[in-house]
């Protein structure tokens, strides 16, 4: 089958790949559209011979012993945890020590190729009226709405979200629909920051560039500060962040980065501050967001921006755009494959 490698970092090429096979645990789907995530940029410059693509939705090509019909549109989590573990037992299934093994687009060819290997377990059928495109968005949306959950929000209460990527905004839009009085975000490039201030679920979005950002940023931040912070962006020093919060607030870091980031530990202790972080999400997450996308589909829709051949020059010419040009405007940009 035709596949689209990382070959070498920073380049993709085209490949020919075994057509994988149904098991007792894996159902096979033929890929009908696979998003591009910022995690693929980390593996686009470090892992020559990946098939990336861990965000998608497609047709049961192959159902195995699951109880799908050929041809059913569907989507899939792409995690594959052990089922027996305390943490699977507890529902925290991306806690498990297996799910990074055998996981699609991360640790086995994902849906930057024409057929890709799923759990069985983990698929969702999309009903009729759902377009598949918005198959492809459940993954990063379940991964946002994990992030919300772990802040500890409460109805009615401010939330303000540091960084305008897709997770961002979907966490914007996960923390609106679950009751948040006023969603405010900061972003960077203004073309993105356009974007979000025409959302009907984010009320404000600055940007660090605006001259009078700190006078905009004071104005937003309810006295005493914000209970729940959702940093989607990885930032490298969190105090002026911590500075905003309210006492007894939770931070929620869920923009990965790898690099040291600092604080100082007195901002903390003086509020008595909370950092969590968010890792994937659980299956019950996956099926909210499958859920609230359903509920949602005109306002989901509009975070996809563009949607583009899966060939590797396109790929290619849409990475650069994306991860190496410092400004765009995009939101979520799928790969679309022929029915
Ligand atoms: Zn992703
Ligand atoms: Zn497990």
């Amino acid at each position: 089958m035709k596949s689209i490698v990382v070959n070498p970092v920073h380049n993709f090429a085209p490949a020919e790949r075994e057509k994988p096979v149904a098991t007792d645990k894996r159902m096979v789907l033929k890929t009908k559209y696979v998003a591009i995530c910022g995690s693929d940029n980390m593996l686009w410059n470090a892992y020559p011979g990946m098939v990336l693509g861990h965000e998608f939705s497609g047709y049961v090509e192959d159902p195995g012993p699951f109880p799908f019909r050929k041809g059913a549109r569907v989507c899939a989590a792409e995690f594959n945890s052990c089922g027996q573990c305390e943490f699977c037992k507890a529902g925290q299934e991306q806690l498990c020590a297996q799910m990074m093994v055998d996981n699609p687009g991360v640790s086995m060819d994902g849906g930057f190729g024409e057929y890709v290997s799923v759990r069985g377990d983990y698929v969702l059928e999309l009903p009729d009226d759902v377009p598949m495109e918005l198959g492809a968005i459940v993954e990063p949306v379940a991964v946002s709405l994990h992030g919300v959950r772990n802040s500890g929000i409460q109805p009615g209460e401010p939330v303000l979200i540091w960084g305008n990527g897709p997770i961002g905004i979907y966490a914007a839009a996960c923390a609106k629909l679950t009751g948040a009085s006023h969603v405010y975000m900061v972003g960077r490039n203004m073309g993105r920051v356009n974007f979000c201030n025409k959302f009907e679920f984010i009320d404000q979005c600055l940007s660090v560039k605006d001259e009078k950002f700190q006078e905009q940023l004071k104005a937003i931040t309810p006295e005493g500060g914000f209970a729940r912070v959702i940093d989607c962006l990885g930032l490298s020093d969190y105090d002026e962040l911590l500075g905003l919060m309210k006492s007894g607030g939770t931070l929620v870091m869920l923009g990965m980065h790898a690099q040291k980031a600092t604080f100082t530990p007195m901002s903390l202790y003086l509020k008595e501050l909370s950092i969590r972080t968010g890792l994937y999400f659980t299956w019950q997450d996956y099926k909210d967001a499958f859920a609230m996308i359903c509920a949602n589909k005109d306002l989901f829709l509009k975070t996809i921006t563009s949607r583009i051949p899966p060939e590797p020059e396109a790929v290619q010419a849409m990475f650069i755009k994306l991860f190496d040009s410092g400004s765009n405007d995009e939101c979520k940009v799928l790969l679309a494959y022929d029915d």
